[in-house]
């Protein structure tokens, strides 16, 4: 266990999980901004990150601001975009479940001259007026990277290895594992000898593992590209007394990744702070309310293949985390060092 390694553990002397402090947006704008989120399924983080930095984004800001859940429906989803355009939202700010109910919502909002932010996962073919994320390829990096530089640093030097991937709906799973296959390729050292969806499910992911392990007993490690995936897996490598010793990789710095990387079960996760996204999104909302230019704010672009445009993108850095550096994400805010210790 690598306790030391974050110093709050047991005396409980840290902040909280608030999300943070939030800098503020700029001068206030009167509107009102709807946000759907995905689920509360495929990762903690939508209600326990995002909703309340969020929530405090838009404040700082004195926006007026509607976020709602779709938990995992199409229709709900589309219930939600329905009510938000009759409610009069000035911008919509959305985090898909898949490319069609994700569009069917921008079409509906822009029809009724609302503007559309994508959040953290970009609608392929949807026409989003912005997109707010974080550089999901170079997720997909330190991903395969941590990986191999945790097995190297136990002297595991060559073998066979597993990809569990997201839900194939999702354009960042296709982004993450693009990202991860840029590191890890059959070099003759490791050699990737499973590669399935674990659909965004710990369940799933845990029969995947058990697939990948009943054929591979000899699997030193596996990228898992979250921590809640990754939390299923360990979960059926305790049952196989294997845990830690195929470790794997995550993503979202959750409480229980954060816990699962102390414990030598997960070599990292890796830390997106949410408050930046949030921000990102406040501030491109309040631009769009005010009549501003948001060029200044959006300064990148990241291409929709589909419709072969490009989109005018925010794009926050990620970055790896490993059991040295978990005191990092509660000195960011993002988790609290109790409920870290209460997950060991
Ligand atoms: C997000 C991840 C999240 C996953 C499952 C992805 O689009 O970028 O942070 O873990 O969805 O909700």
């Amino acid at each position: 266990l690598a306790f030391g390694a974050l110093a709050a553990c047991g005396s409980d002397s840290d902040g909280g999980s608030d999300g943070g402090s939030d800098g503020g947006s700029g001068a206030a704008a009167t509107g009102k901004v709807g946000v759907i989120l995905p689920d509360s399924k495929t990762s903690v983080r939508w209600e326990t990150q995002d909703r309340p930095n969020l929530e405090a984004a838009f404040k700082a800001a004195g926006l007026e601001s509607t976020i709602q859940n779709a938990e995992g429906s199409p229709d709900t989803f589309g219930q939600l975009c329905d009510q938000m355009i009759t409610e009069g939202v000035n911008v919509l700010i959305e985090t898909d479940l898949d490319p069609d109910s994700g569009k069917a919502c921008i079409d509906k909002a822009k029809n009724a001259g609302i503007a559309v932010i994508d959040y953290d996962r970009l609608t392929l073919g949807g026409g989003a007026d912005y997109y707010v994320s974080f550089d999901n390829v170079v997720v997909g990096q330190l991903q395969g990277q941590g990986l191999i530089d945790c097995l190297q640093g136990k002297g595991v030097k060559s073998g066979n290895i597993a990809f569990i991937n997201g839900a194939a709906t999702d354009n960042n799973a296709t982004l993450f594992k693009q990202g991860y296959e840029q590191v890890i390729k059959d070099d003759g050292s490791y050699k990737v000898v499973g590669d399935q969806t674990g659909d965004w499910d710990p369940d799933t992911a845990g029969k995947v593992f058990d697939q990948f392990y009943a054929a591979h007993p000899d699997l030193v490690g596996l990228v898992t590209a979250n921590d809640g995936m990754a939390g299923g897996v360990i979960a059926r490598e305790k049952s196989a007394g294997v845990e830690g010793k195929i470790p794997v990789t995550g993503q979202d710095a959750t409480t229980e990744g954060l816990a699962n990387v102390l414990q030598g079960y997960q070599c990292g996760t890796v830390f997106k702070d949410t408050s930046l996204e949030a921000k990102a999104a406040a501030d491109l909302a309040i631009a769009i309310i005010k009549g501003d230019d948001p060029s200044s704010i959006a300064t990148g672009s990241v291409n929709d293949s589909e419709l072969g445009t490009d989109v005018p993108s925010v794009l926050a850095t990620p970055v790896w985390v490993t059991a040295d550096s978990v005191q990092s994400v509660v000195d960011a805010g993002q988790a609290a060092a109790a409920d870290i210790c209460k997950g060991i």
